[in-house]
């Protein structure tokens, strides 16, 4: 039997990794600039907190999730990092010390999806968590956060919508006034449409089928059953949004698919190109509800998460692919020597070195420094020892120079910095 990675989960490898490398460094940068900081839970949770938190009837839970029995435990593998940093949150009692906590965190996922471009089912999402503040304003900082991270990457034109759910009990208002609106045409509806009418209605809205679009068309929106407060709440957070520039979309039918989330819910888009039909980037909204319903204080809370494949995937082309690397050329022993010191001194300076230790032709040593993506290469055969200089080798313009053996790691570390600042 031939031993390949199970379906829908992928291997990253070294010449993939650049790209992961600075797209998380760039993240984790965002996170701390807004007082963000790091949390990091097991990748396994007891199941009953998934079934709790994300809902019974939706598809993550009925269908996706990753689970099995160890030790007479229930357990999953998280499909999402909100319920898992929920529960860190509750058992530590951080909201006892600290009356605004802001978390981030970053790492795999897994959802037993039908695999396609950017539907993976190991798949890398990054997010934030803010508990112990209702809004709006923080939910205007996230979501403007967001918008100039994406920019930041370079990611082209990306759509913002947002949407408010309610909180207390329009939720289960609107849901009556769909069902009302649905039933008489409930033989019309797909049969997946059907089936949710009576365990989620709202999901209904998200469907992908075109009658069943039609038919909601004209449905009422959560919007026109919002309570007074939900209302004043949505409406600062756009003003907010207004005032930062921000440019957003207000969507009255999006929903998500987990059940948790009450009032702000946000979603950003890519604008296709190499994304394809998985456009979603990422999202997220308050879920007010979650850390009373986990058994804890009421706790108001808002999230978002995005996918890290499918930002690789938006992310502009042009964005540098690894850390610049110096490539250094012994030519005779006398050289190895050199290079072994002047690569030690290098790396003390930051910057990436590596030795070619096979030696041989220098044709054959190039090669290899070409296969390596160099930025530049470093020559050290016996005229240069004699002449105390090394000669350095622009990858990029083939241009080459002699600079003085003592002061080549400083003046090389120190152009080495700028390339990368260009970026
Ligand atoms: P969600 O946790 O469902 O709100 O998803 C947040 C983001 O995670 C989405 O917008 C996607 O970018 C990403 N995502 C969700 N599911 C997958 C998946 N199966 N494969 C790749 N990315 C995913």
């Amino acid at each position: 039997m031939k031993l390949r990675a199970v379906k829908g989960m992928h291997d990253i490898l070294p010449d993939e990794i650049g790209r992961w490398h600075r797209l998380e460094a760039a993240f984790r940068a965002m996170a701390s600039r807004h007082g963000y900081e790091e949390v990091r839970t097991p990748i396994c949770e007891p199941t009953a907190l998934f079934v709790r938190s994300i809902g019974e009837a939706t598809d993550v839970v009925e269908k996706e999730m990753y689970s099995f029995q160890r030790h007479d435990d229930e357990l999953t593998l998280r499909p999402e990092g909100t319920a898992g940093a929920a529960r860190a949150y509750l058992e530590h009692t951080v909201h006892a010390r600290q009356a605004v906590a802001r978390w981030y965190y970053l790492g795999p996922m897994f959802r037993g999806e039908r695999p396609a471009r950017g539907r993976q089912r190991q798949f890398h999402q990054a997010g934030c968590e803010i508990y112990g503040d209702a809004g709006p304003a923080c939910d205007a900082e996230m979501i403007d956060m967001l918008v100039g991270f994406l920019r930041e990457l370079g990611v082209g034109e990306v759509d913002v919508l947002i949407n408010s759910l309610g909180s207390g009990d329009t939720r289960a208002r609107y849901r009556d006034a769909l069902v009302a609106h649905l039933s008489p045409r409930r033989d019309e509806l797909s049969e997946e449409s059907r089936r949710r009418l009576e365990k989620n209605p709202l999901r209904i809205l998200d469907s992908k089928s075109p009658r069943d679009q039609e038919l909601c068309a004209d449905a009422p929106t959560v919007l026109d059953v919002l309570a007074d407060d939900d209302r004043a709440h949505f409406d600062a957070l756009r003003r907010y949004l207004d005032a930062l520039g921000t440019p957003y979309r207000v969507d009255p039918r999006l929903v998500r698919g987990l059940d948790y989330y009450t009032r702000t819910l946000f979603e950003l888009r890519g604008a296709g190109g190499e994304l394809g039909a998985q456009n979603a980037l990422g999202g997220g909204g308050r879920y007010d509800g979650m850390i009373a319903e986990l058994g804890g204080p009421a706790t108001p809370a808002i999230g978002f998460a995005l996918g890290l494949e499918r930002l690789l995937l938006a992310m502009s082309p042009d964005a540098p692919v690894s850390a610049p690397l110096a490539y250094l050329v012994p030519l005779g022993d006398p050289g190895a020597v050199a290079c072994l010191v002047l690569a030690k001194e290098l790396r003390a300076h930051g910057v990436a070195a590596i030795v070619d230790g096979r030696g041989g032709k220098l044709k054959a040593m190039m090669s290899r420094a070409e296969q390596r993506q160099a930025t530049l290469t470093v020559l050290v055969g016996d005229g240069e020892l004699e002449r105390g200089v090394v000669t350095v080798k622009t990858m990029a313009t083939h241009a080459q120079e002699e600079l003085p053996r003592a002061l080549a790691a400083r003046v090389l570390a120190d152009r080495l910095a700028s390339t990368e600042r260009q970026h």
